[in-house]
């Protein structure tokens, strides 16, 4: 998995080296230099992972964080802090942070942690490699071993089930009619040729793979089209 992380941080010297150590171990890197700029990056862009510091201009850190976590994402939060206050690390972990670190602070040591968070919020999955795996919020979706995961769980699908959402979800925004859809599956399966069998395959794909699926966030219904994958 080439996880993409935010950096959010003020000081140039600061965020252009941890950039730095993580472009060098194939991470893609964003920047952000304010909480402001920060969280519209984190909700937009979807990162898989968050090196957030606690002191920056316009709302700080902990006001990034809550506010990230209010909107919904899970994606783990690295907080790094000037001084060592027990105080804004309890903070930093009561609002939802995963890990902690006190500047100044190795490199080697931040790669370490990254590493550890990624593990621990996307399985195996995090040490896959290359382009054949797609990501949207936590859903990961392994087009190589034809595994699918929320977060570090594990989801089965059907053949079927499974088809559908590698279809879907290899052209986020792309949208596919039923026919369309019953049309890639042909080869794949001896499905019904009734339209309404798509309707059936999305229905128990999204019980398996949304929050909630009435409203679902990652396969959507184009209404009086088809479906489509949410783009990021
Ligand atoms: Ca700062």
């Amino acid at each position: 998995m080439s996880a993409t992380i935010l950096i959010v941080e003020d000081e140039h010297a600061v965020a252009r080296g941890i950039q730095y150590a993580l472009q060098q171990e194939g991470y893609t890197v964003a920047l952000a230099k304010s909480g402001e700029e920060g969280l519209e990056a984190a909700v937009g862009q979807a990162p898989d992972l968050v090196v957030l510091d606690v002191r920056l201009p316009g709302i700080d850190g902990f006001e990034m964080l809550r506010r990230l976590r209010a909107a919904g994402s899970k994606a783990p939060v690295l907080m790094l802090t000037a001084r060592d206050d027990e105080v804004d690390k309890v903070i930093g972990l009561e609002l939802g942070a995963d890990d902690y670190m006190t500047k100044p602070f190795g490199l080697r040591e931040l790669l370490s942690r990254v590493k550890a968070l990624l593990r621990r919020a996307y399985g195996d999955l995090a040490d896959a490699q290359g382009g054949r795996v797609i990501r949207h919020r936590d859903l990961v979706i392994d087009l190589e071993r034809r595994r699918v995961q929320r977060g570090a769980k594990r989801i089965g699908l059907t053949p079927t089930e499974f088809e559908i959402l590698r279809h879907l979800a290899s052209r986020p925004g792309r949208v596919y009619t039923r026919g369309e859809l019953l049309e890639l599956l042909r080869d794949y399966e001896a499905l019904d040729q009734d339209e309404k069998t798509i309707n059936v395959h999305v229905s128990h794909l999204r019980d398996k793979i949304e929050d909630d699926p009435a409203r679902p966030v990652f396969v959507q219904t184009i209404r009086g089209v088809g479906y489509a994958f949410a783009e990021r």
